[in-house]
């Protein structure tokens, strides 16, 4: 997802739960792993060329670092690793085809509207059919900028991250899933971090 809808989502989702100092740390975190070296050599942050299972490793390994960084009373490393695995969560709907697959499983009938997105349907999760856009270099680069976009759509294949990506509103209906799907995601992944935290924890993770 383009760098304002990361944030828009952010704030939608735990924006009245953190310290704005929190919150603040935390976005900064999360948009930063779309900088170019958090791109190339980095589909685990994003999503991206199918790898699913380092992209769930990379969100349990941040996981355990907010956990870790917290017992050891640091907020500020915890911020950080929560926001980096956000990123990749939120990315999920963004560059797989789950939000597809949720619109086809009503089989040509008229789904429900956006806010009512299941976002971790399990036979989703688990279809063989879930896949992510592949990243083909060089020709992707050309897709970033609009006065080669067309030409690069036309050369890259249907299964590449130009043709699949739901980064923003010009993918058409489908974003718009895809935003309600990543904010109800947030809010479960806030929840599951922070199960089983002391009160000291929680209130070090809040910034209150
Ligand atoms: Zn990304």
């Amino acid at each position: 997802m383009l760098t304002q809808y990361h944030i828009e989502i952010m704030l939608a989702s735990l924006g009245d739960r953190f310290s704005p100092r929190a919150m603040s740390v935390i976005i900064q975190a999360n948009i930063n792993q779309d900088r170019l070296a958090g791109q190339v050599g980095h589909d685990e942050y994003h999503f991206d060329n199918n790898a699913f299972d380092k992209s769930y490793a990379y969100i349990e390994e941040q996981r355990a670092l907010v956990v870790s960084s917290l017992k050891a009373g640091e907020a500020a490393p915890a911020w950080q690793a929560f926001g980096r695995f956000l990123h990749t969560a939120q990315d999920f709907y963004a560059h797989s085809n789950y939000i597809t697959l949720w619109l086809d499983s009503f089989n040509g009938q008229t789904p429900p509207p956006p806010p009512e997105v299941a976002p971790m349907d399990p036979s989703l999760l688990a279809s063989p059919d879930l896949r992510s856009g592949k990243v083909y270099y060089p020709f992707e680069l050309l897709y970033f900028f609009r006065r080669t976009r067309a030409f690069s759509l036309r050369i890259l294949p249907k299964d590449s991250h130009a043709w699949m990506n739901l980064d923003s509103p010009a993918q058409g209906f489908k974003f718009d899933y895809a935003m309600h799907a990543a904010v109800k995601r947030t809010v479960i992944e806030f929840e599951k971090t922070t199960t089983g935290f002391s009160e000291e924890m929680c209130r070090l993770f809040l910034g209150q």
